[in-house]
């Protein structure tokens, strides 16, 4: 039997039971990536920490975005400058702290005469997000002209095409990302616990003082006392502070964003590539992910639920018709779906009328008169630095109740996230492949587990019925190759390798009952229901 880790199914029971039984210094609500980092900082400043979500772990937006770890190119045309340095420094950090999981890619931004965006004003566009990085991208870019452009994404429109930009950015696997932080807080000492419901606040004395939560799984109630609560439930945040005050006026503008994935092969791109939609002039991206292409994403008001959102048949047509527009011999149909997926943004909701891709991507914590602390805004790329901004706000309280030290700030832009503690992923590769583990598998469970992979394959080892495929409904989004996750694209029999590993989902502590968890049921949606 394996040792037990600080995070798995066996220790949520006991994480709950002891968030019950003794007050904690921090209770986090939402097991996003907001909420991941916000528990890891504090738990690494020594706070007893505890982190419920009412899902799975990274279960709504943060396993639905763009899975970008970025600068964010386009906030310069908002002149949001200050971003644009923050992203960028989180960027080079993430790449250091996580190398299994943010991985380089180069982004081609091909130029067309009359583009909304001319040739000029993307050169020096380029330039400043260079400088905005120091310099430290991972490349500087450099201008291709058109010949270039063409021999470098031959699929690319040729009509018009006066040349293109290369530029650097990073991918990430997001859901395993929010996973890292959480496990990285786990180890630290949080309290985590998921299918946790917060169902209202716990206000003795007028002073929020704690949550009462729902056990998802036995359907029993606890209350959680807490000397300071925060509210990280991204989309949910406005819903949660009604819990507090149902007169708080909202302080999101939720913005839908789609996505498609077709296979790879029918755009044909070799890099990620920035467009310009010919629709709306908005930017948005074809990503390659494996043998799929994503494109996405739409920007839309949205008044649905985030319980309910899903990408619509417009959304489809939208992505679509862009994508097309600049890859003419792909000629997308809704037929060529193979998956589509949608989040809302929990962005700020701006004191003037702009359009939602104009709304800005800062974070901002608001505290209620009661001492709910919120945090509203933000991206995936810059989840650190709100998390350290958050407990920096909570340690101040900490010290006004009762005079406790300000803990110091944690080295967290230099602590790796578990998995993280290698720079030469090659390296782990060659060692998994020494244990005759072939190169796709070995590569798949580098990227997937980091430094981390040589334990799978030992618990592989001593169980052999571990390396098996879990995820019976072949619809899983997390496991087997970095490719699509429908049945047809496991390894047929032919090319199984003498000894096939199939490695167990591991989007979180799933649950025994057969539940399947809103990442799996809204992320991987079959040909046609789009
Ligand atoms: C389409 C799209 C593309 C994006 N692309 C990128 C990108 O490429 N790069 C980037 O940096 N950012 C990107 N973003 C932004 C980024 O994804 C979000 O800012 C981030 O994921 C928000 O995380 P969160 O933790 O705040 O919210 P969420 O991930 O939504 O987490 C909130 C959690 O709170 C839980 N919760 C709610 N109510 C309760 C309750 N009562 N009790 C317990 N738990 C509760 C929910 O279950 C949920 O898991 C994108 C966003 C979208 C929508």
């Amino acid at each position: 039997m394996a040792a037990e880790t600080p995070f798995s199914h066996r220790t949520r029971a006991r994480a709950l039971a002891s968030m019950a039984a003794e007050p904690v210094d921090v209770l986090v609500i939402g097991g996003g990536i907001t909420g991941a980092g916000i528990a890891r900082d504090a738990a690494l400043r020594g706070l007893r920490t505890a982190l419920v979500d009412k899902g799975d772990f990274a279960g709504a937006t943060s396993s639905h975005s763009s899975r970008l770890i970025h600068g964010g190119l386009r906030y310069l045309e908002q002149y949001d400058f200050h971003l644009v340095r923050e992203a960028s420094r989180e960027r080079r950090l993430l790449l250091d702290l996580a190398p299994h999981l943010v991985r380089p890619l180069a982004f081609l931004f091909p130029v067309y005469r009359g583009a909304r965006v001319p040739a000029w004003r993307l050169r020096a566009g380029m330039w400043l997000y260079d400088l905005l990085a120091a310099f430290r991208n991972v490349r500087l870019h450099r201008w291709l002209g058109r010949r270039a452009a063409l021999k470098a994404e031959p699929g690319l429109r040729e009509r018009g095409l006066v040349g293109a930009a290369v530029y650097y950015d990073a991918q990430t696997d997001d859901a395993r990302l929010v996973l890292a932080a959480i496990r990285g807080a786990a180890q630290a000492g949080a309290l985590v616990a998921n299918y946790t419901e917060v169902t209202s606040l716990v206000r003795p004395d007028g002073r929020v003082r704690g949550a009462m939560v729902r056990d998802a799984l036995t359907g029993e109630a606890r209350t959680v006392r807490a000397l300071i609560v925060v509210n990280a439930t991204g989309p949910w945040v406005d819903a949660l502070r009604r819990l507090d005050d149902p007169q708080a006026p909202p302080l999101l503008r939720l913005t839908k964003g789609a996505h498609v994935a077709v296979a790879r092969a029918r755009i044909g791109n070799t890099h990620a590539v920035t467009l310009t939609s010919p629709i709306d002039g908005r930017v948005m991206f074809v990503l390659p992910w494996g043998d799929l292409s994503y494109v996405g994403t739409t920007d839309t008001d949205d008044v649905a639920s985030p319980d309910d959102v899903r990408a619509s048949g417009s959304d489809v047509v939208y992505l679509l018709r862009s994508a097309n527009a600049f890859f003419p011999q792909a000629r997308l149909a809704p037929h060529d779906v193979i998956c589509s997926w949608a989040g809302l943004r929990p962005l700020l909701a701006p004191g003037r009328e702009v359009a939602a891709s104009a709304v800005s991507r800062e974070h901002r914590i608001v505290e209620s008169a009661s001492g709910l602390i919120t945090i509203a805004g933000g991206k995936l790329t810059t989840f650190r630095v709100m998390g350290r901004d958050m407990v920096d706000r909570v340690a101040r309280r900490l010290h006004e109740l009762d005079g406790r030290p300000i803990p110091r700030r944690p080295p967290t832009d230099r602590v790796p996230l578990p998995g993280g503690e290698t720079a030469d992923l090659d390296v782990l590769v060659e060692a998994a492949r020494a244990r005759e583990v072939p190169e796709p598998t070995a590569r798949h469970l580098v990227q997937a587990y980091g430094s981390e992979a040589a334990a799978v394959l030992n618990l592989v080892e001593r169980d052999r019925a571990l390396g098996r495929w879990r995820c019976g409904s072949g619809t899983c989004s997390c496991a087997g190759s970095t490719s699509s996750p429908r049945p047809k694209t496991r390894p047929s029999p032919r090319r199984a390798p003498s000894r096939t590993i199939w490695v167990s989902c591991s989007t979180g502590m799933r649950p025994a009952a057969p539940r399947r968890s809103p990442t799996t049921r809204s992320r991987w949606r079959s040909r046609g229901r789009t």
